[in-house]
């Protein structure tokens, strides 16, 4: 039987990067649940849903089903069928989604789905409470973190692949922004499980980081 991986971490500090190729080197199920929290923003804002009405939003959940397929160099993310992995990158989600996170209810929902799927094992699921609140028993638990000033660089380049041109200083303020929510919601805020074990990528490669985590999984 396979493990449970937990990545947590702040914004943009290589979680899915890291937990995908992990997955893939022990032929994993890799769940990126930002990812999720991602979907029924988008949905939401869609529906032209007041995104502080948790009933409402919560009903547009219940009735999408959300699903992944793995793909290169992203897992594809599916809302009821419908291609969303480029719609729920976009920066309206990302300037919304913590919004959306921090209703009680939908984390609720959302962590129901995150144990149904690593319930058997082979997972790496990363996220912010993955360790703390979704898989507290989890085998390994890493908690990945990097410098502001870096994890903007490593948006910077991501977003000029892509033909986005915002500012550096732009992107570390967005980042910033989206850590604060984060850490300080109510309902499992961002934080370091306490048996998790912290990495600072700031100065290690890809390879090393996905090393350190194979390892720990050896143990
Ligand atoms: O990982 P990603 O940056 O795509 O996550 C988007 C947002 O979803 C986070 O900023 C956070 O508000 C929320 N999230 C969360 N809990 C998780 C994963 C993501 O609250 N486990």
């Amino acid at each position: 039987k396979g493990l449970q991986v937990a990545i947590d971490g702040p914004a943009s500090a290589g979680k899915s990067t890291v937990a995908k190729i992990v997955a893939q080197r022990f032929a994993y199920v890799y769940v990126d649940t930002g990812s999720m929290y991602r979907t029924v923003t988008l949905v939401a804002l869609q529906a032209g849903v007041d995104l502080s009405d948790e009933e409402r939003v919560l009903q547009l959940l219940e009735q999408t089903q959300i699903t992944f397929q793995p793909g290169e160099p992203v897992q594809h993310v599916f809302a009821n069928q419908q291609e969303v992995t480029e719609a729920i990158r976009s920066e309206l989600v990302t300037n919304n989604v913590s919004t959306v996170a921090a209703l009680p209810k939908i984390r609720e929902s959302l962590v129901d789905r995150q144990r149904e799927i690593a319930r058997a094992g082979g997972v790496v699921m990363d996220g912010r409470d993955i360790g703390t609140t979704v898989l507290p028993d989890a085998d390994v638990k890493i908690f990945l973190v990097a410098s502001v000033n870096q994890r903007a660089e490593r948006r910077y380049l991501e977003n000029q692949a892509k033909g986005i041109t915002t500012s550096l200083a732009d992107l570390q303020a967005e980042i910033a922004e989206r850590d604060y929510k984060d850490s300080h919601r109510t309902v499992s805020p961002l934080k370091k499980a306490a048996d998790a074990v912290e990495i600072d990528t700031t100065t290690l490669s890809i390879e090393q980081v996905v090393n350190q985590i194979a390892e720990l999984m050896q143990q």
